[in-house]
């Protein structure tokens, strides 16, 4: 469990610096005489990255605390925080590299190496579809 949201603290680091490149990035490249952060369809991707982050963050921080009370639902909020912060830190480096268009698929800038980085986290220690199991078997058994 401990491994499991450190691992989710790890993701949502790299959605953060997904946010943090994207944010940057958005403000000095200008399309049509303005940055592209006052398009409101690329100030929505970052709107979405910070609330994810936000999710993410309070996902692991909810699954160290039971797990610090050695509660019955450490094993549950542990494998949300996982799932959760890894998926959306592919989805934060997937318009990270949108926001930053054919750059982002350059190696000269940051974001193509982070959506490299991000795959892993939906792999070790438990791929996302693991997580769900075990969270689904949770509900199930809570259910019965
Ligand atoms: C960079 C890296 C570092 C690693 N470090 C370690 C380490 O330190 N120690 C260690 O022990 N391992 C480590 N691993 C291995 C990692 O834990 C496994 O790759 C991971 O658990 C997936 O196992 P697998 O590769 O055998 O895939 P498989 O088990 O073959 O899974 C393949 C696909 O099928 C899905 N799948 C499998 N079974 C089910 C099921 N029952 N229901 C639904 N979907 C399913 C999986 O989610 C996945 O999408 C590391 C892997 C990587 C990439």
């Amino acid at each position: 469990m401990i491994v499991l949201f450190k691992v989710a603290s790890g993701a949502t680091g790299l959605a953060q610096r997904c946010l943090d490149e994207a944010t940057k990035y958005s403000l000095e490249r200008k399309t049509f005489g303005v940055p592209i952060a006052m398009h409101q369809a690329v100030s929505f991707m970052l709107a979405d990255m910070e609330i994810g982050v936000q999710n993410s963050r309070a996902a692991w921080m909810r699954a160290a605390w039971e797990v610090d009370q050695n509660g019955p639902r450490k094993t549950f909020l542990s494998s949300i925080a996982k799932c959760y912060a890894a998926d959306f830190a592919n989805k934060a480096a997937a318009d990270a590299v949108q926001i930053f268009g054919g750059n982002g698929y350059n190696s000269e800038y940051p974001v193509e190496k982070l959506m490299r980085d991000a795959k892993v986290f939906q792999i070790y220690e438990g791929t996302s579809q693991i997580q769900r199991l075990i969270i689904a078997r949770n509900l199930i058994q809570d259910a019965k």
